[in-house]
């Protein structure tokens, strides 16, 4: 069994990574702390660049290669923001990027990865036809830069946890988006080696929840693609799992389920009252606060994972909560 990764990778995920990422912004929410009774800090991932957190797990395993790896070529399977990061650092480290996708992947997020200059394959309707796209081109010797199951992208997500450490030390509750898991892996392997009473809160959509029925049956299961607004957080866990599975399965003290009506009102939320563009899994944390959802030890650091959201779509979030 291979080793998770520690708090130690974490900081030297931080060394490796940080001239090549933002640190982000950590502010209050008036609104939320009102609603949650306890003091709420945003923490804005949606203002990374790429729109998204996978830039540091990206740029992380990216800068951890070996000459020959780079000299080959990296392949991603991708909902969009993890191609958007694996493109944006292929481009700034001369390494040449191939992302695979799903057609359910929105266009905002293709344009992106292909005006960064890599090779988007668009394989079929689900992540397994993704999955088997970029399996056929590991086989032709490029080299996987797997989306959240690997000890290096999860140190790299961690850094969000160290830098939650240094800007709110007294934090109480962090809650986190949850799909495959490596945000929540390296965040919480961060956050409860400083100290195991700060309670982890997962959140994830209703529609197809991977880690929550997995965790639940004990074991790794298969779910049922749907369409959500949380698009960066559908799919499945895939076949094998070595890290964030196990991790989250011990890190995670409770996983809530948001619905898409609570996804729209929280972007709706984010856009007009706190002035923050975030695509729906960006949105589920706050989501899971307004909805009353949260009731645990403040202060509450809450993750927006991201901001790569289709201008139409955030507008039918608000015109639907006028
Ligand atoms: C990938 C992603 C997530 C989920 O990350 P996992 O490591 O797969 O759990 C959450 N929010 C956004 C915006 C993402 O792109």
């Amino acid at each position: 069994m291979a080793q998770h990764p520690t708090l130690r990778d974490v900081f030297a995920a931080r060394k490796r990574i940080s001239d090549g990422i933002l640190k982000t912004p950590l502010v209050r929410s008036k609104r939320l702390s009102g609603v949650a009774g306890a003091d709420v800090y945003l923490k804005l991932e949606n203002r990374q660049e790429t729109g998204s957190f996978k830039l540091r797990g990206a740029t992380n395993i990216l800068r951890s290669l070996t000459a020959v790896e780079r000299e080959t070529g990296v392949v991603a399977v991708s909902s969009g923001n993890h191609g958007r990061a694996v493109a944006h650092v292929g481009a700034a480290e001369g390494i040449e990027a191939t992302v695979c996708i799903s057609t359910r992947v929105p266009q905002v997020k293709v344009a992106a990865m292909q005006a960064l200059g890599a090779t988007v394959v668009v394989a079929g309707p689900t992540q397994d036809d993704a999955d088997a796209a970029a399996r056929q081109l590991v086989d032709d010797g490029l080299v996987f830069v797997h989306p959240f199951d690997d000890s290096r992208v999860i140190a790299g997500q961690g850094t969000i946890g160290l830098e939650l450490l240094d800007d709110l030390p007294e934090v109480g509750t962090v809650v986190v988006p949850l799909s495959g898991g490596g945000l929540m892996a390296g965040i919480a392997v961060a956050i409860k080696s400083a100290d195991r009473d700060i309670r982890i809160i997962g959140v994830s959509q209703d529609r197809g929840p991977a880690m929550y029925d997995s965790i639940r049956a004990g074991r790794l299961t298969d779910v049922i693609e749907e369409d959500t607004l949380a698009d960066a957080l559908a799919g499945g866990l895939g076949p094998e799992n070595h890290h964030s599975f196990a991790m989250c399965s011990e890190l995670i003290d409770e996983i809530l389920l948001v619905s898409e009506n609570e996804i729209a009102a929280a972007m709706a939320h984010l856009h007009s009252n706190e002035g923050e563009t975030v695509e729906g899994g960006g949105a589920v944390g706050v989501a899971a606060v307004l909805a009353g959802k949260v009731a645990a030890p403040g202060p509450i650091a809450v993750v927006v994972s991201g901001g790569n959201v289709d201008p139409a779509v955030l507008a039918g979030a608000v015109e639907e909560q006028r």
